[in-house]
C-alpha cells in the first residue's frame, strides 16, 4: 500500500492546515522534552516568529537509561496542547505503548513513533486504526526495506496519514551521535509516497552540523525537517548537548530562509 508503483501520487499530511508533502518544505521545532509550561510556550513563541507551527516535545520518553528523565506523561501531553492552543500550534509528540494511542487522539495532531519503537507492531497496527496523522521514525539499526514494512503496518489498517522520518543509524562511526542516511530520503520518496522528513538533532547529535544537515536534506528532496530548540540547553533534562538554544534557532532559520533552499 505504501509503494510508489501502487500509487504513483504524492501523499500529503495534513496537520491543522500545515500540508505536508506537497513541495513546500516544513519543520518541526520543540524541545526534546515537555519539561514545564513556561519552557514550551517560551519555544512556541520563539518559533512563530518564524511562522512555524508544528511544535514537538516529548511527554513519554525512551531513555537509554531508566535512570534519566522519562517525561512528564499525560501531564506533558496537556502542556502541548494548551500552548497549541493558546498560539494555534499542531502537536507532534511521541507514543510509546499502544494502550495510551487513544488517550493521545485528545492532545497530539501528530502520532510520534519512535526511533526505538519502528518494530513495536503491535504499537504499529494501534496507530494505523485510528484517524490521527503519524510520524514513523526509522529504527536505530533498521534497513529502508524494514523501515517500508513497518510503514506498511500503519498504511494497512488503515491510517494513510504516515510521515517517515530519517533520523540516522547506528554505524562504526563516532564523530556523530548516530549516522544520517541521506540518501534515504531520495530512496523512500523513489520507493514510497509518503511525505519524508529528516531529524537533524538526533541523526547528527551536534550543533555544528544542524545547519550543513538540514540544507542537505532539502536540497535532496526531504518534505520536512526537525530540530530541537529548548530555551536553555544547558539544564535541559535530555539532550542537552545538541538543542538549539533561541539566538541558534534565529541564525539558523535565518540562514534556511535565505538558502533558496526552502520554496
Ligand atoms: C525524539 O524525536 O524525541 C526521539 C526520541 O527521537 P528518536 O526516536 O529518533 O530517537
Ligand atoms: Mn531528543
Amino acid at each position: 500500500l505504501v509503494s510508489r508503483k501502487r500509487h504513483p501520487e504524492n501523499t500529503t499530511v495534513n496537520v491543522k492546515g500545515e500540508t505536508i508533502g506537497d513541495g513546500k518544505q516544513r519543520f518541526v521545532f520543540g524541545p526534546c522534552a515537555v519539561e514545564s509550561y513556561e519552557q514550551v510556550l517560551a519555544v512556541a513563541k520563539e518559533m512563530k516568529k518564524h511562522g512555524q507551527r508544528l511544535l514537538r516535545g516529548g511527554a513519554f520518553k525512551p531513555r537509554t537509561s531508566p535512570y534519566d528523565f522519562q517525561g512528564l506523561g499525560l501531564e506533558g501531553l496537556k502542556i502541548l496542547k494548551r500552548v497549541a492552543d493558546e498560539l494555534d500550534m499542531a502537536v507532534v509528540s511521541e507514543i510509546v505503548t499502544p494502550k495510551d494511542i487513544e488517550l493521545a487522539l485528545d492532545y497530539v495532531d501528530v502520532i510520534q513513533i519512535g526511533a526505538r519503537n519502528m518494530q513495536n507492531f503491535e504499537l504499529l497496527k494501534t496507530a494505523g486504526s485510528v484517524k490521527k496523522p503519524v510520524l514513523l521514525k526509522r529504527g536505530l539499526s533498521a534497513t529502508i526495506e524494514e523501515f517500508i514494512h513497518a510503514a506498511e503496518y500503519v498504511v494497512s489498517k488503515g491510517n494513510d496519514q504516515l510521515m517517515l522520518c530519517e533520523r540516522g543509524i547506528r554505524t562504526y562511526e563516532k564523530a556523530t551521535r548516530n549516522t544520517l542516511d541521506i540518501s534515504a530520503v531520495p530512496i523512500l520518496k523513489q520507493e514510497t509516497h509518503l511525505p519524508v522528513m529528516v531529524d537533524v538533532t538526533h541523526s547528527t547529535g551536534r550543533k555544528d552540523l544542524l545547519l550543513p544537515t538540514a540544507k542537505a536534506a532539502l536540497a535532496i528532496g526531504a518534505d520536512a525537517v526537525m530540530a530541537e530548540v529548548h530555551p536553555d540547553p544547558a539544564v535541559a533534562l535530555s539532550d542537552s548537548a545538541q538543542q538549539m538554544n533561541f539566538d541558534e534557532f534565529n541564525s539558523f532559520m535565518t540562514a534556511l530562509e535565505s538558502s533558496g533552499l526552502i520554496k
